[in-house]
């Protein structure tokens, strides 16, 4: 006990000094105490100051040596430490929360009851294109300008969300935005981008559309020519003419046939992101094209074949194959009788490798190429269905690239011809040692 030391050192010391006094009877005992108590006041007021200076400051360790004040200074450094971790617990807190806001899907933004903004995250700033050091403290409705968001934020009932189409440099975002009160007179904004969503959902009522049109023209020939023959009184058709009815109507079951025949292919290459990586033979796979290639061109166009037999592929023997043919086909289809074609699978400097069918055909204008691998585009709708075709060839062709780490090109100049590439990556190229 500090206090009790000071007692017994000012008794010890005052007796000393009264003996002094008493036994010589001058003054030597009562300068003997003051410079005692001088020395005593120094040395208390330095520890006073270390402790002033520590309590500046005191989260540090606290000054040693400073007499009386050791207990208190003791307890207040105790407080002050567990006041401190207790800031740090809500600092981590609030900061977890912070970068879960920041990293939510959902735009978020929180605004005062005027509707000024106080905070938003990421996703928000992407959605309404806003800006940190310009936007906070901005009311929301002035810049958002939108009259259906504005008299949805003056409505009282926000159980329902809102849909805003905007529109930013050209693109047409779709979001949909929910008011949420929370605290006294705070409000949050949650919003999620729908464009995409909606962008699927116009793909597949397209793509059902285009499917119930692509069935019902051959299927409406078909019954055509059913009700004709059920109808016709007996010897109304000739033999001649039956055959030709049944040579149409045996076409229109084909072409329905290669059409389903190419969806259900399209919905098998769509269950998986990635083909397996068995060694095929392409010596072997694109021998077994050419003849049937060349047995479809009948003669009509000269071919070269440019094939490195030791160079072959990882992959799903199947798909590559019909990826393949869906290119020798179309070149075949799209170049008239005369033309040439030239099929390449060679080796690439980068170790790479490259499929390539080039041929002297029709040629397609630079605006279609884009375009080309979207299910059942086609430059002359006209022209593909009168060839075969079912406008499905090239989505099959690029989805079988995507599996296999491939990218396919297209180079063509309407008139003079086109070639289709498919570049494999090195990873998916195996040589025959
Ligand atoms: P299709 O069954 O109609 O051939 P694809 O998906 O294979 O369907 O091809 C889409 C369209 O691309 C074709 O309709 C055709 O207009 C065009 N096309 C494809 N290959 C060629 C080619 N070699 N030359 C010219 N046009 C082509």
């Amino acid at each position: 006990m500090n206090w009790r030391r000071t007692l017994i050192f000012f008794t010890f010391w005052s007796v000393l000094a009264a003996a002094i006094q008493y036994k010589f009877q001058t003054a030597t005992g009562w300068i003997l105490l003051s410079i005692g108590s001088g020395v005593w006041m120094t040395w208390r007021s330095r520890q006073s100051a270390r402790v002033a200076r520590w309590s500046l400051n005191p989260q540090t360790d606290p000054p040693t040596d400073i007499g009386p004040w050791e207990d208190v200074v003791a307890s207040l450094y105790r407080y002050t430490r567990s006041q401190s971790d207790a800031l740090n617990d809500m600092e981590e807190n609030n900061t977890a929360i912070m970068s879960a806001a920041q990293a939510l899907p959902l735009g978020a933004v929180t605004l005062n009851k005027d509707f000024q903004i106080r905070w938003f995250n990421a996703a928000a700033e992407k959605q309404l294109h806003l800006q940190i050091d310009q936007d906070i403290g901005r009311n929301l409705l002035n810049l958002l300008r939108s009259p259906e968001f504005v008299s949805y934020a003056r409505q009282t009932d926000w159980s329902e969300p809102v849909i805003l189409k905007t529109s930013q440099s050209g693109q047409t975002q779709s979001i949909m935005m929910q008011l949420v009160p929370y605290s006294r007179d705070l409000l949050l904004l949650l919003m999620r981008d729908l464009t995409q969503i909606e962008k699927l959902e116009t793909t597949r009522r397209d793509f059902v559309a285009n499917v119930s049109h692509e069935m019902r023209t051959p299927l409406t020939v078909l019954a055509g020519f059913l009700e004709t023959l059920l109808d016709a009184p007996p010897g109304a058709i000739s033999d001649t003419q039956r055959q030709t009815y049944l040579t149409m109507m045996h076409e229109q079951a084909q072409r329905m046939q290669a059409l389903v025949t190419d969806l259900l292919t399209l919905s098998d290459l769509e269950t998986s992101p990635s083909a397996e990586r068995v060694a095929i033979n392409m010596a072997a796979l694109i021998g077994a094209a050419r003849q049937q290639i060349e047995a479809l061109s009948g003669g009509r166009h000269v071919f070269a074949w440019h094939i490195d037999s030791e160079l072959n592929l990882l992959g799903h023997e199947a798909e590559i194959s019909s990826a393949f043919s869906n290119l020798l086909t179309n070149a075949v289809r799209y170049t008239p009788d005369g033309g040439r074609i030239t099929v390449t699978w060679q080796r690439e400097p980068n170790g790479r490798a490259r499929y390539s069918v080039t041929d002297t055909g029709i040629g397609i204008a630079s605006e279609h190429v884009p375009r080309l691998s979207e299910r059942f585009y086609r430059v002359d709708r006209g022209r593909s269905r009168e060839l075969g075709g079912t406008g499905l060839g090239l989505a099959i062709t690029k989805h079988v690239a995507m599996r296999h780490d491939a990218q396919l090109d297209v180079k063509s100049k309407l008139g003079q011809g086109s070639t289709f590439s498919l570049l494999f990556d090195a990873p998916r190229v195996a040589c025959i040692a």
